[in-house]
């Protein structure tokens, strides 16, 4: 569907497109293409598709898996996407917002493909990432700046960049551009790709505790920030921080996740 046919699809039902819910639709097929290309899709495959909008990519992705479930939370465009969909019959359409859905798969795997609403990416990455039955792969369109951060590498690395490379490889697989949208957004787009999803053989709750407090105040240096955050004296974090190889004076931006691995294991807390 290009930008016109999209305007009066929604014309005829008359709705227009909701900002808030980031429904900034795919106009170009190629590009629909490279996302399902990029998903890697086989006739073995279960896919969930979150925000399944008017279903131009869940078409694309109905034709190469074996069952597609779209979950789309605006009930004013499910009358549109049962329409559009109806002759697929490997598709389930479900009405519901996925943050507060307990809509999870069990026993199965299934590959995750989006067109993601920018203000849901990373509570939504987060959330597949730490359920019991993570999908196989991730393949979103998200934000560029949000895949960059995503992806970043020592000395830029934040919070977000250490939970998702905790728990698996991202990777920018093609860069966007908002030309591609209807209606335009402000920024351009990321096509990211999330791999090799599993999770360590560490306590993740201690992880997360020394994480978040390395960077509860991400200017200031590492030791002051675990003292503080741990309640823990300095000279104890120094000793730790010296074993682990790392600098004494470091900052938690500087920190890959091998890192982190190494320290939680050195510090008693
Ligand atoms: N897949 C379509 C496409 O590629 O053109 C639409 C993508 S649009 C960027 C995002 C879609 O996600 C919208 O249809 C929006 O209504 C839906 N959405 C927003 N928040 C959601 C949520 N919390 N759960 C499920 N769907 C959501």
């Amino acid at each position: 569907m290009n930008g016109t046919n999209i305007k009066k699809l929604l014309q005829e039902y008359q709705i227009r497109p909701n900002k808030r819910l980031g429904q900034n639709f795919l106009i170009d097929e190629n590009i629909l293409n490279k996302i399902v290309k990029t998903a890697d899709i086989s006739k073995t495959d279960t896919v969930i598709e979150i925000g399944a909008g008017l279903g131009n990519l869940t078409q694309v992705l109905a034709q190469k898996a074996k069952q597609v479930i779209a979950i789309e939370k605006d009930k004013r465009l499910i009358r549109i996407l049962n329409n559009n969909l109806k002759n697929y019959k490997n598709v389930k359409i479900v009405q519901g917002d996925i943050l507060n859905t307990k809509y999870e798969i069990r026993n199965t795997k299934y590959k995750l493909v989006a067109n993601l609403p920018y203000y849901i990416t990373s509570p939504l990455i987060r959330k597949f990432l730490e359920l019991k039955n993570p999908p196989q792969d991730m393949t979103l369109l998200v934000q560029k700046e949000v895949a960059q951060r995503i992806c970043a590498q020592p000395p830029k690395m934040n919070l977000l960049t250490v939970a998702v490379q905790f728990y698996s490889r991202p990777k920018i697989a093609n860069h966007v551009s908002k030309e591609h949208f209807w209606p335009k957004p402000k920024v351009d787009s990321a096509i990211l790709r999330i791999k090799n999803i599993g999770k360590p053989k560490v306590d993740v709750e201690k992880f997360f505790k020394l994480v978040k407090a390395g960077f509860s105040s991400p200017r200031k240096q590492l030791i002051n920030n675990l003292s503080r955050g741990l309640d823990i004296d300095k000279k104890q974090i120094k000793r730790a921080l010296i074993k682990c190889e790392l600098d004494s004076q470091t900052r938690a931006q500087n920190l890959r996740v091998n890192d982190w691995l190494t320290l939680v294991s050195s510090i008693l807390f």
